[in-house]
């Protein structure tokens, strides 16, 4: 179903809340270019909201370099091009104080490995998170109105709950006028405003990031040496492994070459031990009976 204007900001039981909250506060869109955040600019912009500023958080991995690959630049380049000339705001792209790398050989002051630096995050209670997105947003938004794109079916739980019971200082407009993450992809379409990521021609989010899966690891290690010789040079310094299976990068590197040379299967039959020269076990059969 195609999304349809109505006017929210008179339906939605949000007004009444709103109403009575600090009114000359700013409201400020917070966008990540995935099809939520840029449908909820039009959906914003249709339904008479208020709208001050619209920001972004750019990660970068080192310094000088932000995630993005040209292909994704180049997107995100043409959709603020396009969001200036329709909503007439210009995208302001804020960044933590730091880069990945540099959080990373941070110094601990805290835990176990005090002196010791953060490493790469762990799976769980990722330093990454607050440090290079949330930390700065919030700092930026401060106690102003932030409007977040989360769809009515967005498929993680956590940001569902969120949609239903949202802080005082946020507002859902996806969620206040029932978009789906399908009517979201097809405001952007009409918008000529879909991103690569979702035709799966460039990745999506951090590449040095452990939650990633192993073909895209792989890929970083077939296709690009300057951003493997840096998780090399990370995973020397880190005292946490990269990945939760708790393998060095030098290890996978080891594996995909392997791979790449025959020696090693690429599917499910792969085992770590077969670095070493090990073959792989053949299953015996269970006998019937
Ligand atoms: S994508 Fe991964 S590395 Fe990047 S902030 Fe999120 S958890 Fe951290």
């Amino acid at each position: 179903m195609e999304y349809r204007p109505t006017k929210c900001i008179e339906k939605s039981e949000r007004k009444k809340i709103m109403e009575n909250y600090k009114s000359n506060k700013k409201h400020i869109a917070c966008i990540s270019y995935g099809k939520d955040s840029l449908a909820m600019l039009e959906v914003i912009y249709r339904g008479g909201l208020p709208l001050d500023e619209i920001i972004t958080c750019d990660i970068y991995a080192t310094k000088t370099e932000n995630i993005h690959d040209e292909e994704m630049q180049k997107f995100v380049e043409k959709a603020d091009d396009v969001i200036l000339k329709r909503y007439g705001i210009e995208v302001k792209h804020i960044r933590a104080e730091k880069s990945f790398e540099q959080y990373l050989r941070q110094k601990r002051t805290k835990g176990d490995h005090i002196g010791e630096p953060n490493g790469f995050p762990l799976l769980f209670g990722s330093w990454c998170i607050s440090k290079l997105k949330t930390g700065p947003m919030n700092k930026y938004i401060g106690d102003n109105i932030q409007y977040i794109g989360y769809a009515i079916d967005e498929k993680n739980s956590n940001r569902r709950e969120m949609g239903k019971y949202p802080p005082m200082n946020t507002i859902y407009p996806l969620v206040d006028e029932n978009i789906t993450e399908e009517m979201a992809m097809k405001v952007c379409e009409k918008l000529d405003l879909v991103s690569p990521t979702y035709r799966g021609s460039c990745r999506d989010g951090c590449w040095f990031c452990g939650k990633q899966g192993l073909d895209s690891i792989r890929q970083i290690y077939n296709t690009d040496k300057k951003k493997w010789a840096l998780l090399l040079k990370w995973d020397k310094i880190s005292y946490t492994r990269f990945t939760p299976i708790k393998q060095t990068v030098a290890a996978y590197g080891k594996r995909f070459e392997m791979e790449n040379k025959g020696l090693v299967p690429i599917g499910p039959k792969f085992r770590w031990d077969m670095l070493k020269g090990d073959k792989p076990r053949s299953r015996k059969k269970k006998k019937k009976g």
